[in-house]
């Protein structure tokens, strides 16, 4: 298994100034910044969602620049349209003034007159794009010598032209402003089909019609034209073609070089859109060329559409120009879709670098805990060496012990036996060195059982049951009864409480502190000893108090030590076991030993025992 995932109990950490660690929550802690380190489905998630946002928000605005555009774009093709059609009833208007000027006056109007009225449309100012302003008789070869009579009068120079093969004549009459159309004065639209046909339809029509594509005599650039006709009648209206044509007198025209009515009409730099018109095959008008400046080869919006235009049909052809693409040009979804990649580019990089710092801590902490973890293994092991040894020890002196009594009996019993038989017949100094071997095997003897004793506490099985503490205190006074009676010892004893233990040990526990109580006294001091009890909450403190030596403060832990001894056996008898013993009684029920005392003012032997582990105990034993 990994040691890392090892549970780990609280446990105090070595090297920590005794701070207690809660080493389960630390790896859940531990769990969770890893977790935090990776870059998990949820962080996913949220770039994911947010690029999606991000795409919809761009896509949505650009259906919406792209609909307004391409709205855009339909208004102003649409608006070219209306605004040819405007202009084309506004000069539609000025020739039916013309029908008006010529009915007002009633032997018909004559060069002056015409020039009069002509001067007073302010053609050039306010009919851009229209060339002049003209009249057309018609005239019939019967007819044709008193037109020209009168024509004569004002105009010797007037004559009609060119000749033709049809039988009745149209030629203009008048044409203001005469300088600028002086080619036209005198021409016969009939000499021309598409003049004439023209002209024929507003004759029976009774309405102005224009003519299909021409070019007009007086245009020197010869670019695409048309005439616009307006008929008018003798005597007035007429609402059947032949009235029209048994009382008709002739038009008012007017002639257009298309070029200058879309000049006039549709100024380029007011426009983002490029035109061409055709009447059938022929243009009227055409940008779509590599000439003009705002010419888009590609186009970003295309409309065609046919117009109804007096008689005509024209096509309408719009493209986007260039210019469009400028005013058109709406950056907003293209601002959204980068503002938001940075933004998602943003949020991916702080995750990274989240996930990247808590990786480095994460590192840190290894780091750390692999240090505190080999240096606790380190201690472990030493203490499990330690705990082995004093085990191997513990038995060694356990089997030594118990091993030493059988021949050390046969030393005591025989060199006794010999002291009681022969010692007569030894003289002075051989029975001075037998009574040392007697001693020294007493002594010896007394040794081994104590240390016998104090191995058989580890190695013995312990059994708990209910101990009348005052009971085994009746028992320990017994058995000191002698020693009692010999020192005049005053022993007084509080209210002690049954308790769950070994009887045998907690005799042994008692005899032993009240033993040397009534011992480490002075020479003819009455010993005077009280033993008592305290109850807290979970566990008895016990107290043996004498009016002994005392103990020097250097000396009052190492007394509790094997074999440590403060005096000599010439002055007080002893082994040095008794209090090892007591402390390891006590502790083996988890408790503790230990001693307050001033050298000379006698001294206080307290053991605490827990209530708990004595409970525990009486589980374990039944
Ligand atoms: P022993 O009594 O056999 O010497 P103990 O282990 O019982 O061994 O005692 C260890 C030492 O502690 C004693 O040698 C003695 O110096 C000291 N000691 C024990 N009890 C008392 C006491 N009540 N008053 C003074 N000294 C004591």
């Amino acid at each position: 298994m990994d040691a890392q995932n090892v549970p780990i109990k609280a446990r105090k950490v070595p090297g920590m100034n005794d701070a207690l660690i809660d080493m389960d929550a630390l790896l859940q802690e531990k769990k969770s910044i890893e977790r935090a380190a990776k870059l998990h489905w949820l962080h996913w998630v949220v770039i994911g969602l947010s690029l999606l946002l991000t795409f919809g928000a761009w896509y949505f605005t650009k259906q919406q620049v792209d609909e307004k555009v391409s709205n855009r774009f339909a208004r102003e093709a649409d608006q070219v349209a209306e605004l040819i059609y405007e202009r084309m009833q506004k000069y539609e208007d000025a020739l039916w003034g013309g029908v008006a000027a010529i009915h007002s006056q009633s032997f018909g109007i004559d060069y002056e007159e015409w020039k009069r009225f002509s001067d007073t449309l302010q053609i050039e100012k306010k009919y851009p794009g229209i060339n002049g302003i003209g009249v057309i008789h018609y005239v019939t070869p019967e007819s044709m010598k008193s037109y020209l009579e009168l024509q004569h009068l004002d105009r010797p120079d007037y004559k009609i032209h060119p000749p033709h093969e049809k039988n009745e004549y149209w030629p203009i009459t008048y044409i203001e402003p005469v300088e600028t159309n002086a080619a036209a004065v005198g021409l016969d639209i009939a000499h021309e089909t598409n003049r004439h046909t023209a002209a024929v339809n507003a004759r029976d029509s009774g309405e102005a019609q224009i003519t299909g594509p021409i070019f007009l005599v007086q245009d020197a650039q010869k670019t695409p034209g048309f005439l616009f006709y307006a008929p008018f009648y003798r005597g007035g209206t007429y609402s059947t073609e032949v009235e029209r044509q048994k009382n008709f007198v002739g038009m008012v025209y007017a002639p257009f070089v298309f070029k200058k009515l879309m000049a006039g009409t549709l100024e380029k730099e007011k426009r983002h859109v490029g035109i061409q018109i055709t009447d059938g095959d022929t243009d009227l008008y055409n940008e779509h060329t590599e000439n003009e400046k705002d010419f888009d080869p590609n186009p970003l919006f295309k409309k065609q559409f046919d117009v109804s235009f007096y008689g005509r049909m024209w096509n309408f052809d719009i493209w986007s120009a260039k210019s469009f693409r400028k005013e058109a040009g709406n950056n907003k979804p293209m601002t959204i879709l980068l503002g938001g990649l940075m933004i998602d580019a943003m949020l991916l990089a702080i995750f990274i670098l989240l996930s990247r710092s808590n990786r480095r801590a994460i590192n840190f902490a290894n780091h750390m805990t692999e240090g505190y973890q080999s240096k606790e293994k380190e201690l472990e092991d030493i203490v499990e060496k330690l705990s082995d040894s004093n085990e191997e020890l513990e038995r060694f002196a356990y089997i030594a012990a118990h091993d030493l009594q059988e021949p050390l009996r046969m030393v005591t019993s025989f060199s006794q036996l010999l002291k009681e038989k022969y010692e007569s017949t030894l003289d002075d100094k051989a029975k001075e060195y037998l009574g040392f071997c007697v001693d020294g095997a007493a002594r010896m003897k007394a040794l081994v059982d104590d240390l016998l004793e104090y191995s058989r506490i580890t190695n013995d099985v312990d059994t708990s049951q209910d101990v009348d503490c005052s009971a085994i205190m009746d028992v320990v006074l017994d058995n000191l009864s002698e020693r009692i009676q010999e020192t005049k010892s005053e022993i007084s004893v509080g209210t002690l409480p049954v308790i769950s233990g070994n009887p045998v040990r907690f005799t042994r526990l008692i005899q032993n502190l009240v033993c040397n109580a009534i011992k480490y006294q002075n020479p003819g001091n009455v010993p005077k000893i009280h033993v008592d009890v305290t109850e807290k909450q979970d566990e008895w403190i016990f107290s043996v108090k004498d009016n002994g030596i005392g103990i020097k403060e250097e000396y009052q832990q190492q007394i509790f030590s094997p074999f440590k001894r403060l005096h000599t056996n010439q002055e007080y008898i002893g082994t040095g076991i008794g209090l090892a013993v007591c402390k390891k009684i006590v502790e083996m029920k988890g408790g503790r030993l230990w001693v307050e005392s001033n050298a000379g003012e006698g001294s206080i032997f307290y053991f605490l025992l827990p209530k708990a582990d004595i409970k525990n105990k009486i589980g374990e034993a039944a």
